[in-house]
């Protein structure tokens, strides 16, 4: 009998198993993958983003998504990116920031897990893996009708039976490295409501002749100002990012998009300022009154030069002389590059996601705990929640602080 079964060893489920078997609790960890917490070895290109220093707990609508935000503020005010440094720092693990607040292993991610796996020998975890789950079933009471509920967990190793069972299976993206829909239907075995579930921090695709003049573009990366009208929770609100926009052959992706992709509502429209730096308007019209030189020419002061001959491409009145053009021309271009409307026909789906958003509703979980109200020792942590990070270092954090939550909370016999 073990205290606790945690199916998953990826982010939350490790940091989870270490820190209840540091609390003195027997702790079983099981996983179906080959290799342990594939996720972290290929995040962040290989360094793992593995927090954000600008987390807010105070409002984290402000850097997480799901039906109800506010509910991951208890977890991530009691385990603060502050603590996982402060881990990192314990075990040596040399990390920098490069970007808003994002922190990286100096090294490797495999530093990170590393990591994770001598805390979890530090707290005498039993790590059984790769070992496939069949099915789980509850008793209430045993035949004395006096002890708590347990689990009955078959594995491909044998039945164990566990006090509390920790769900920690992640989300669907990335199927080719272990991603299932296990914590889905477990919670739906246990009658728990999930939000709808799609694919988050996801390149965007746009088909047909609509998205000729920018085929060409593939590859080029340029700073823009993304938006788009959001629906979080019943509200709606307009989104906007400032960072990389990166042109591919299927669509759009990079920083933007991936971070505009968790908001954005299929078949509505992003807009995009392709030169968020300047006043393009005023820009063109003052250049018309001092230079001769071709319009594409004048735009690469602000613009990659790819872009801007592209763009002109797409009006005979944008493809002569600054000098040459009327000033309603002028006018339409400025408009156009920095009111750029685009509606995506679809998402690369969860093979290019980085996350799912939807999940298990918070509604049926304790903030304080992550214990389903209604199914007592049933516990979700990390991404198979209804709680999704923004790019950045957030989904990690989202991961450890919500395993911590748990782990504080599972009962010692
Ligand atoms: P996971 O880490 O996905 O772990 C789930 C585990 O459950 C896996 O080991 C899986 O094998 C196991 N499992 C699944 N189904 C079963 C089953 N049926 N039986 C047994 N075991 C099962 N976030 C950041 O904050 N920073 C980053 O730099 C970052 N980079 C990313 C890069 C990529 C390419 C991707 C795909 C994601 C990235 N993320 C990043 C998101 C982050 O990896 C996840 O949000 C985080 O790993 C979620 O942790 P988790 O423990 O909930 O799930």
């Amino acid at each position: 009998m073990f205290d606790a079964v945690i199916v998953g060893a990826g982010a939350a489920g490790l940091f989870c198993a270490a820190r209840a078997g540091q609390r003195g609790l027997r702790v079983l960890l099981v996983d179906h993958a080959d290799k342990v917490a594939e996720k972290i070895r290929i995040s962040g290109g290989g360094r793992c983003n593995f927090t954000n220093r600008d987390l807010d707990v105070r409002a984290p609508h402000r850097h997480f998504v799901g039906a109800n935000p506010q509910f991951c503020r208890s977890a991530l005010s009691r385990f603060t990116p502050a603590d996982f440094i402060a881990l990192m720092d314990r075990h040596g693990i040399a990390h920098h920031e490069k970007h808003k607040g994002q922190l990286f292993a100096d090294r490797s991610a495999e530093d990170i897990i590393a990591m994770l796996l001598a805390e979890c020998a530090a707290g005498g975890v039993q790590r059984w893996q790769p070992c496939r789950i069949g099915n789980i079933a509850f008793s209430a009471s045993n035949a004395d009708g006096e002890s708590a509920g347990s689990y009955q967990i078959e594995t491909d190793r044998g039945t164990v039976t566990a006090r509390s069972l920790v769900i920690a299976t992640g989300g669907l993206s990335i199927p080719k490295i272990g991603a299932t829909d296990f914590g889905y239907r477990l919670a739906r075995q246990f009658g728990l409501p999930l939000v709808e579930r799609s694919p988050g921090l996801v390149p965007l695709t746009f088909d047909g002749a609509g998205w000729q003049p920018y085929a060409q573009l593939a590859g080029l990366a340029l700073p823009v100002e993304i938006s788009a009208s959001a629906a979080t929770g019943s509200k709606k609100e307009r989104m906007t990012f400032h960072e990389d926009l990166l042109f591919t052959h299927r669509g759009l992706s990079g920083p933007a998009v991936l971070q505009i992709s968790s908001y954005w509502t299929p078949g509505t429209p992003l807009t995009i300022n392709l030169a968020p730096q300047v006043d393009l308007e005023a820009e063109l019209l003052a250049a018309k009154a001092r230079s001769r030189k071709l319009i594409a020419n004048e735009l690469c002061q602000w613009l990659p030069a790819r872009l801007a001959d592209a763009w002109v491409q797409q009006d005979a009145a944008w493809q002569r002389p600054i000098d040459q053009a009327s000033d309603k021309a002028l006018v339409q271009l400025a408009h156009r590059l920095s009111r750029w409307e685009i509606t995506p026909t679809g998402t690369e789906g969860y093979k290019k996601a980085e996350v799912t958003l939807g999940g298990v509703d918070t509604k049926e979980l304790s903030q304080q705990t992550m214990e389903c109200k209604s199914q007592p020792g049933l516990y979700f942590i990390g991404e198979v929640v209804d709680i999704t990070g923004w790019l950045g270092g957030y989904n990690f954090q989202w991961a450890w602080a919500s395993a911590h939550a748990c782990a504080q909370a599972l009962p010692v016999s």
